[in-house]
Order: C-alpha cells, then structure tokens, then sequence
C-alpha cells in the first residue's frame, strides 16, 4: 500500500454473495486509481465538465466511456472511449478540464440515467502502463448521471480493480487502521472490517465472539451487522 494517500482502500475479492460471513481478503496495492469522493459534473457556458481527481504510481491510460455495455469483468462495447489521456505518475492529480467536456445532449436522458450489471452510462477507467499482462492492472469507476431541476450531476456506483484475470470490488475503510488495538478486547491487533459500515474495529477472537450473538452490533457506531471480513496482510 502507498503511504502517501490519504483514503486507505482495500480491494475485496469480487462476490455476489454480500451477507456471506466467511469472506476473507488480502491488502493489494493499486497502481493507479481515480479519488471516490473527487468525482462530480460541473456545468458551465452550457456545457458539462467531468471533474476529477486521480493518483497514479506509474504513467497510465486514463479513458471515459458514455452510456457503454459491458460484461462483469469490465469488458466495456464499444471498446472506443469518448476521452483518452495518458497521464504522469504523481498523487492527487486533477483531471485537465479542457478535454474533460461531455456532450449529453447526444444521447436521451433514459440511456444517462439507467443502469444495471451489464450497461452504464458512464466509466472512468485508469489504466496504468505494464509490460507484463499478467499483472497488467485496470481501475475502473462506474457512474450513473442524475437529473435534478434541469441539471445532470453524477453518482458513483462501484469501483473495480482488475489484476490479470481478477476483479476485485474496492471498499475504504473507515476510522481506524490495521494494527491497532481491537476496540473490543483492547489488546489483539485489529484485523477485522464489519459491512455495511465499514469500521475495521475487531480481532479475530471478537469477530468470532461477535457472530454467535443474536443482536450483533458494530462496537464503534451500533449499526447493526451484515458481514465481516477478515484481512490478512
Ligand atoms: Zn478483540
Ligand atoms: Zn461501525
């Protein structure tokens, strides 16, 4: 993991089963990625801008698609993007607004706004330089617009990041880090992410403790829980 980004992100091995409560996943390093929060839709003189942040530890591909197919492991048809930027390593960089312009009026509003698992009406996918494919890595954001009074503005939906032939869902942890004391024990080293509110508050010991009770609770902010995750580094 970079030391220089300020959202800590974890990538989770891809799964269709979301209240499963075995799911275990490692620490990846990204490359590249596009910053969650820094996506938003500026509109000005009559015409939208794209507006976004991104870190790159390579040279990378940064290409958009509008209102795209594609299959689960981020196979996007038409493979042409609307926009393509080879861009320089270096973190929190901003995405240049001069060729970030997007021309909705093309497409209906029905195409901007819907979206299901294999069509979406907007993806940002950062590709970092790699010579070796079987590592090659590629981040992609999936975005649906939204009307509001007139005006469209964007929503995220996921992020993936596909290394080799895995897709993996990235998720951010909230509040704490790996390593710290378990907030239930007070002494096993935190190891434990609980969904959906995402605090990594918990040993394993805790976790285990924690799913055999009937009203199971996150330590931290009370929600209620879904599943846990168990992150070995
Ligand atoms: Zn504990
Ligand atoms: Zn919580």
């Amino acid at each position: 993991m970079g030391n220089s980004t300020s959202n800590f992100r974890i990538p989770i091995t891809f799964s269709t089963d979301k209240n499963s409560l075995k799911r275990s996943s490692s620490i990846i390093s990204s490359f590249a990625h596009i910053e969650k929060e820094s996506i938003s839709l500026k509109y000005e003189d009559e015409k939208y801008y794209l507006d976004f942040r991104y870190s790159a530890r390579v040279r990378s591909t940064i290409q958009i698609f509008l209102c795209a197919h594609h299959s689960e492991f981020c196979n996007i048809q038409p493979d042409i993007p609307i926009i393509a930027l080879t861009i320089q390593e270096g973190m929190s960089q901003c995405f240049p607004s001069d060729v970030s312009t997007l021309s909705l009026s093309e497409y209906g509003e029905e195409e901007l706004t819907k979206y299901s698992s294999s069509y979406t009406p907007l993806i940002i996918q950062i590709i970092p330089f790699s010579s070796n494919q079987q590592i090659q890595q590629l981040h992609t954001s999936y975005l649906s617009f939204v009307k509001e009074n007139g005006r469209f503005s964007v929503k995220l939906l996921r992020q993936h990041l596909k290394i080799g032939y895995e897709v993996y869902e990235l998720v951010e942890i909230y509040g704490n880090y790996l390593g710290e004391k378990c907030s239930v024990c007070l002494s096993s080293k935190r190891d434990t992410l609980v969904f959906p509110c995402k605090h990594l508050c918990l040993c394993s010991r805790c976790a285990v403790n924690l799913k055999m009770q009937a009203v199971r609770k996150c330590p931290i902010c009370r929600t209620p829980l879904e599943s846990f995750l168990k992150i070995s580094k």
